[in-house]
């Protein structure tokens, strides 16, 4: 008899949602989680004491096109709220500063055309969501960003535009992410990149924690908090957890529903594999910088995009009495130390020379133990290698999390659907046996 059915690890969006269902439908669950909170890389908290929380990690929600967002929001009745509309821009292309609210030249606006139609029309060869993404015949796509869109030539305004925005939205070097990752995206946006330009708009009105509180407020599930997991030995018929603290569980089957960075700190026996092995040795590659600064004479919402900038992306997210509180991503670790003030200041007036900036803060996602990284950004290679070998079951382990769903990796939309196939997974899984061995 092993202690539990089910040891869940991890409290994000995927495990917890994995533990709420499967503790619904009646299995003894243990969730384990490593920090002193859930939710994972999601975390809406207060910013510099102004009485005001943000989300310092996901945040923005697209339910017209994200399924498993939808489905909690409106299980839980959460309240969204959009982002402001711009007023004021701030455009820093080809090393030239403009204002303009749209920063490309009329003499490239055909270019600018052709560039979105290359983007839709290869997105389009995708089927979005509907298996892992190393689909067959994609292999041309998984290639750097870069190295697709360079496949063609581009006027200086219309290519650095794209790639800023590649980077900013991926948290990586378009040099060093896969295209066929960021089509799909494109894909979810029903082969839109001007809908995915505009369609990342809405956000929780009592933020992610609202979100994930719900959903672990139904859980019956036990849920320890500060219990990292450092080992887990799987084996024919039943699974061991050891925690850091030197405790032990065991269970019928568990679901690892940590991110992809942190898996190689995890001791596994028999040792991972093909897929799993590899990933956790070669990680993926996102590591955005996100930002929040309060600007105090900023008037109107400012929404600006560099190409040269450490910034890659700033944009007004609330009007507080204090003034402008704008979030900004980068998407290099090197190129800012978002815990260093004056440097995150000072790289916020490289798009918006006039700021006058209060207050900035921000969490240091790429140095966090739990974390190691922002979200998924597939290496050029990864698709088509591992995506599909990440969603099969080891034996009694199954794996879970944002990183590895079909459709959304990368979002909270995609931990959600990855958690649920967990679940399924291990239901179906105690079930097949109960009917064999009747307890
Ligand atoms: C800065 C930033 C901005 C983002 N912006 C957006 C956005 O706008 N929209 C969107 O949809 N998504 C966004 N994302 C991505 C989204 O937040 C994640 O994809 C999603 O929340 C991941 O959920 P998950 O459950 O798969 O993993 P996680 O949330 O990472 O959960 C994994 C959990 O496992 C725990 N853990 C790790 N190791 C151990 C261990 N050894 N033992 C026990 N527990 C462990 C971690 O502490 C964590 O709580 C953003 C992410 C970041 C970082």
């Amino acid at each position: 008899m092993t202690d539990y059915d089910v040891i869940v690890i991890g409290a994000g969006f995927a495990g917890s949602l994995a533990a709420r269902d499967l503790s619904l439908s009646g299995s003894r669950v243990l969730h384990l989680e490593a920090r002193d909170r859930i939710g994972g890389r999601t975390w809406y908290k207060e910013f510099a004491d102004t009485g005001h929380s943000v989300e310092f990690g996901g945040t923005w929600v697209c339910p017209d096109v994200q399924p498993h967002v939808k489905a909690v929001n409106d299980r839980y009745g959460l309240e969204l709220v959009d982002s402001p509309m711009p007023q004021s821009f701030g455009y820093v292309l080809n090393n030239e500063m403009s204002a303009s609210p749209f920063p490309i030249p009329m003499t490239e606006w055909c270019d600018f055309e052709r560039a979105l139609t290359y983007i839709d029309t290869n997105a389009a060869r995708i089927r979005f969501g509907e298996e892992p993404l190393g689909q067959e015949g994609l292999d041309d796509l998984d290639v750097s960003f870069e190295e697709f869109f360079d496949r063609k030539s581009w006027p200086v305004y219309t290519r650095e535009f794209i790639l800023a925005w590649a980077s900013f939205y991926f948290g990586a070097k378009p040099s060093e992410v896969s295209a066929l990752h960021i089509l799909s995206w494109v894909a979810g946006f029903e082969n839109s990149a001007v809908g995915f330009f505009t369609g990342v708009s809405q956000k929780y009105a009592h933020g992610t924690k609202q979100a994930i509180e719900a959903i672990t407020g139904e859980s019956r599930a036990e849920l320890r908090l500060q219990t990292v997991v450092t080992e887990i030995d799987h084996e024919a018929d039943s699974v061991t957890v050891r925690t850091r603290a030197g405790e032990k569980f065991t269970a019928r089957a568990v679901i690892v529903a940590t991110p992809i960075n942190t898996w190689s700190d995890i001791e596994f026996d028999p040792k991972l594999e093909g897929a799993y092995s590899e990933m956790a040795k070669e990680k993926q590659t996102g590591e955005s910088t996100k930002i929040w600064a309060l600007v105090g004479n900023q008037e109107t919402p400012f929404y600006g995009v560099g190409s040269s900038t450490r910034i890659k992306w700033l944009a007004t997210e609330y009007q507080i009495p204090q003034g402008n509180l704008m979030c900004g991503f980068g998407c290099e670790e090197a190129a800012l130390d978002v815990e260093d003030s004056d440097a995150v200041a000072a790289a916020v007036k490289e798009l918006l020379p006039s700021a006058d900036v209060i207050a900035v803060d921000a969490h240091a996602w790429n140095r966090d133990e739990f974390a190691n990284g922002t979200w998924m950004a597939y290496r050029p290679g990864q698709v088509m290698a591992y995506s599909r070998g990440l969603q099969e079951p080891v034996g009694r382990l199954v794996f879970a999390g944002s990183d590895l769903a079909s459709g959304w990796a990368g979002w909270m939309d995609g931990a959600l659907e990855s958690g649920d196939r967990a679940a399924k997974y291990v239901q179906t899984l105690l079930t097949s046996e109960l009917e064999v061995k009747p307890a």
